[in-house]
């Protein structure tokens, strides 16, 4: 069984898939962090994220890993477990500039595509209804407004980081940005998948959401 969930930054994707994964007894996979650790990856290794052709050959060189301790998955680079460090601001800002790379994507697709080939699973992230998993089982997309995404962020990030100091407006502002990008690149842009079920998560908290999700899911008989 593949369930996927797809939105915005902020619309509280990976949390509904972490809850989904303990009820259902399933993994789920956060598609965002492979994203992300790429870019910490190339971040690291001080290349300009321009530079498509270094890019392409570091593709090669980052050994990708995900370990599950608990319900929460971590992500290792050549040995480093970086779970922490791609939540950081630097990969945030520019991560959006990679994944937007045709290269890139095709890598990391097949990846979550062999990860999603012989097991059931929760793949959350912008493309998984629309390119990664069309045939997926049940689709969703969740969307909120987006101040109220901003300020989920806001408190998601001072929890990850509590000795730094965040604005609420910059977050908002880089959401707003990212989401711009994400939704206008040329490829698998971030946008709803026609048979996905759409739900707007403004007003509901996230025990709401789950169970709206939960209902869906057994209403499928999956
Ligand atoms: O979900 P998260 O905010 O961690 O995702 C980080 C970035 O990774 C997104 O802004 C987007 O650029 C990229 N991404 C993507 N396709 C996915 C998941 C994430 O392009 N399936």
């Amino acid at each position: 069984m593949i369930i996927v969930i797809d939105g915005p930054s902020g619309s509280g994707k990976s949390t509904l898939a972490k809850m989904l994964s303990k009820q259902l007894n399933i993994p789920y996979f956060d598609t965002g962090a492979m994203y992300r650790s790429f870019c910490w990856f190339l971040i690291n290794r001080e290349v300009s994220l321009d530079d498509q052709e270094k890019i392409k050959q570091l593709l090669n060189e980052m050994k990708f890993e995900i370990q599950t301790i608990g319900n929460e998955q971590h992500y290792i680079v050549n040995g480093t477990d970086i779970s922490m460090k791609i939540r950081n601001e630097e990969v945030t800002r520019n991560v959006s500039k990679v994944s937007a790379y045709l290269f890139v994507r095709e890598y990391l697709v097949s990846i979550q595509r062999k990860l999603g080939e012989s097991r059931s699973g929760i793949f959350e992230g912008r493309d998984m209804g629309t390119v990664v998993f069309p045939n997926a089982d049940i689709k969703f997309f969740l969307f909120a407004d987006p101040n109220i995404r901003a300020v989920r962020r806001f408190e998601q990030m001072k929890a990850n980081f509590p000795l730094k100091k965040f604005e609420k407006d910059r977050v908002l502002k880089e959401l707003l940005k990212r989401d711009e990008y994400d939704s206008t690149r040329e490829h698998s842009p971030l946008k709803q998948a026609g048979d996905a079920i759409s739900i707007d998560v403004s007003c509901l908290d996230v025990n709401q959401v789950f169970e709206k999700l939960k209902a869906h899911i057994d209403e499928k008989k999956l």
